[in-house]
Formats: structure tokens, sequence, C-alpha cells
């Protein structure tokens, strides 16, 4: 699936569990993004070959869903996570294992969605070693997998986003605050000023 939706998918778990502080759900959201890091290699991938070297640096091909989709490193994540999260200072913050096993869990979502909607364009389906590093088989695919942008992933990424608005305008808070508090406030005041105030 394409990172906006898993991005989207790590939020909604975040906001669904009703994570009262912006660092975890900053935590559980990039947990639903982050196994897509072990694409980056199709920087070195494009440019090497564009570059025409005669042994260019295939770090997409190779490692493209091997590096980051696997049970290892949803444990990695998880346990940074964890340790990200730290423990909550005030009476109702949740445990920092309590945030590591949400980005476990989102991490798992972000495996499942391209397990069932990630099949590329050539009809590749990007088999996932899942048990690495412990074990090299079995690689995980699923003949009935849709395509990247067939019509389930964007209903799904439609449907978050409602949500994402919906939550923006009820909570005062968007995936936006990832990245700047101040754009995510003006976001959250162009929704009232559209919408008006939420009830509660
Ligand atoms: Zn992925």
């Amino acid at each position: 699936m394409n990172p906006i939706t898993h991005l989207l998918v790590g939020w909604t778990l975040a906001e669904a569990a009703g994570l009262s502080r912006r660092r975890d759900r900053a935590v559980v959201a990039l947990a639903g993004i982050v196994p897509d890091l072990d694409g980056l290699g199709i920087i070195a991938e494009k440019a090497t070959l564009a570059a025409g070297w005669s042994e260019p640096l295939l770090w997409w091909t190779e490692y493209h869903h091997v590096l980051g989709h696997n049970v290892g490193a949803a444990l990695f994540a998880a346990g940074l996570g964890a340790w990200v999260a730290g423990r909550g200072d005030t009476p109702g913050d949740r445990p920092g294992w309590h945030i590591g096993a949400l980005a476990f869990l989102a991490f798992h979502l972000h495996l499942l969605g391209d397990l069932i909607g990630g099949k590329g364009p050539d009809g590749y389906l990007w088999p996932m070693p899942y048990l690495l590093p412990f074990f090299a088989t079995p690689e995980l695919s699923w003949q009935g997998a849709w395509e990247l942008n067939a019509w389930p992933n964007i209903v799904l990424t439609v449907a978050l986003l409602t949500l994402t608005f919906r939550w923006a305008w009820q909570r005062g808070r968007s995936p936006l605050e990832l990245v700047s508090t101040r754009a995510d406030a003006s976001f959250v005041q162009a929704l009232r000023g559209r919408f008006g105030p939420p009830a509660d």
C-alpha cells in the first residue's frame, strides 16, 4: 500500500486507542510506515542505473520488502517505540510497553496491508520473509492480492482520511502534528471555521 495509507492506518490506531500524548501518537503512527524505510534503496538503485554503472546497486530490488518487512524489524521498532515513549508522568498516561505493543500492532497492520494490497504494476507479489532474521523461510505472499492503485486501497484511504478529518475537527489534532504543531493548529482552526465548533 502507499505510504500515506500506511501512515493513516497507524494514526487511526493511535486515535482509536485514545492516546493523549503527542509523543505516543507519533510512535504508533510512525510504526505504521517505518517498514518502508527498506524501500529507500530505490534512490541508490535509480541513480546508479541512470549513471550506467556496470554493477548498479540493486538495493530496491534486493532489499525492499526484505529488510524492514519482518518480525525482527517489528520487535526492534516496538522496543524502540516503548523506549521513546518512556514512562508517563501524569495519571492517565500509558506505560511505555503499552505504546510498544501498539507500535508492534501498527507495524503488523502495515505488513498485512502490503500482503493483501501491495501487488506491483508488473504483477510481482513482493513476498515477505516474515521470520527474518531468525529464519529465511517462509516467504509470505497472497495470490489474491490486489494492485497498489486498485479500488480497495482507494476506498480504504478515503475512509481513513474521512475519519482523520473528523477526529481533527473533534479532538483538535491531525497527523500534521507529526511535522508541525503550528500547521496542525491552523488546519484544525480551518476545519472548525468551516464546520463550526465541535459539540463536546
Ligand atoms: Zn511496506
